[in-house]
């Protein structure tokens, strides 16, 4: 039976997740939700998704997830979501000194729009740099052997701003929000009388919340609050840098696509409010093994990955801009940090029931690092579970037995080698 709708449902954390589920079950009429978040604001700073902006391309090696994801492109362009959601298109190469494992993964991506009918008339191949500065003159940098394909069907979203305006929303319906330490931190559950099924929440302090359904939506701290999620989902970070641009910078770079060389990294076009030009690295990122259990969490402060930038992701990022925009090419690197998201060993989410808890808590986790772009029809997969409270999508259940660990070699879209936290982070930090 799913739960009456004026049962209490408590959602813990409000980021992409909690905040699509908020909204969803509260269309969906249910009038008693509550969401806790430990952080003392929404956009959430420990949320994966708080963060300037986010690709939205529709193509996928598996094109299940191209199908979904025309699906979530549909909900980017509704008037919730449209004003977060740039239509840039999106520049997917790969330089010309790529490991020929990032030119497959390109190919594959390529594979999955190539012949579909949607894309028939906005898909470009990109052979040389002409082919580059006709799209985008603004990237005037040598671009040496840069290939792939533009594909005008895609951009990105300003995930703050989405994050923000789905949280108006869903407060606006009436969903109750606890933010912070005491109110908001969930610290763990309280049990009914045979041990399994799950009453109500425990708050920071102290205060136990009793609820008829438990929706874990804390990213990449899924095993601090449910333990047996520590073997299928690890807590990985990659780093992000700004550039920081005058206003008439901003304003020539203005639309400039998603730029996105697969062996170096992506940036995109700047923020028009902050000046800032975002840049990622690609790279194998970096995880936070507790050697007591052998699972990664997130480190406990924001403290403790703000102005992390590993030499070897600025190295690429320096390369980036040097092959694309090289004015920017020695400007320093601002509002570094590192962003932890939820890793699973097969990059497939986690949208389920957690077994032995009769039905009370469910689970939403194992982004991995690729979920931001879904979140207008996330809230649709989680009511149909609630619903239906039957198992959802089989590749999005439970794992079991999942390998713990470092699994960068397995994931085919991935490059490079998955580092310790421990022995990338600054000394200064490592005291506090
Ligand atoms: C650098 C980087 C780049 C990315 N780029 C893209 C991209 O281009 N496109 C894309 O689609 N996706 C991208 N992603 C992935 C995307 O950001 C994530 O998939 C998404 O944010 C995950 O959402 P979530 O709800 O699972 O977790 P989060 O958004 O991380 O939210 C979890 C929330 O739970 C809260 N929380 C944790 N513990 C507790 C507790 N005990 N009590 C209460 N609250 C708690 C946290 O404070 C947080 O707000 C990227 C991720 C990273 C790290």
């Amino acid at each position: 039976m799913p739960p009456s709708k004026s049962d209490p449902i408590a959602i813990v954390g409000a980021g992409v997740f909690g905040l699509s589920a908020a909204l969803q079950l509260s269309s969906s009429g249910y009038t008693n939700i509550s969401v806790y978040e430990r952080d003392t604001q929404v956009p959430a700073r420990y949320s994966a998704g708080h963060d300037l902006n986010k690709i939205v391309r529709p193509e996928y090696e598996d094109p299940w997830y191209t199908k979904l994801t025309l699906q979530a492109i549909q909900g980017w362009k509704t008037p919730l979501f449209g004003p977060h959601f740039h239509q840039t298109g999106f520049l997917h190469l790969v330089s010309g000194t790529a490991p020929e494992k990032a030119t497959q993964t390109l190919g594959r991506f390529y594979s999955s729009i190539r012949d579909h009918p949607t894309f028939q008339k906005h898909l470009i191949p990109i052979n040389s740099q002409k082919d580059i500065t006709d799209i985008a003159w603004q990237l005037n940098g040598p671009l040496p052997g840069w290939n792939g394909y533009f594909n005008r069907l895609a951009g990105y979203a300003h995930s703050s701003n989405a994050l923000r305006a789905v949280y108006e929303a869903a407060a606006a319906r009436g969903v109750k929000f606890f933010l912070g330490d005491d109110l908001g931190k969930v610290t763990g559950f309280v049990y009914g009388a045979g041990g399994q099924k799950v009453t109500g929440i425990r708050t920071g302090n102290g205060k136990v919340v009793p609820a008829a359904l438990v929706i874990v939506a804390v990213g990449a701290a899924a095993a601090t609050l449910i333990p047996d999620a520590g073997s299928q989902v690890v807590a990985k970070s990659w780093s992000i840098g700004h550039v920081k641009l005058t206003d008439d910078e901003t304003s020539k770079l203005r639309g400039i696509p998603v730029t996105y060389a697969r062996d170096l990294g992506f940036l995109f076009e700047p923020d028009p409010k902050t000046n800032l030009l975002k840049i990622c690295p690609m790279g194998g990122g970096y995880i936070n093994t507790d050697p007591a259990d052998g699972v990664s969490y997130p480190p406990k402060s924001l403290a403790e990955s703000d102005g992390v930038l590993p030499p070897g992701d600025e190295a690429r990022m320096r390369r980036l801009l040097r092959e694309a925009l090289p004015e920017f090419a020695d400007r320093p690197f601002v509002e570094k940090k590192l962003c932890w998201f939820a890793d699973t060993s097969d990059s497939e989410f986690i949208v389920d029931y957690v077994p032995g808890t009769e039905g009370s808590v469910v689970l939403l986790s194992g982004d991995s690092g690729h979920l931001f772009k879904m979140f207008p029809i996330v809230g649709g997969w989680v009511g149909r579970l609630v619903e239906e409270r039957k198992q959802g999508v089989e590749r999005w259940r439970w794992k079991g037995g999942a390998k713990k660990g470092k699994w960068e070699g397995d994931v085919s879209w991935r490059l490079g080698e998955t580092r310790e936290f421990v022995d990338i982070r600054s000394p200064v930090c490592a005291k506090l």
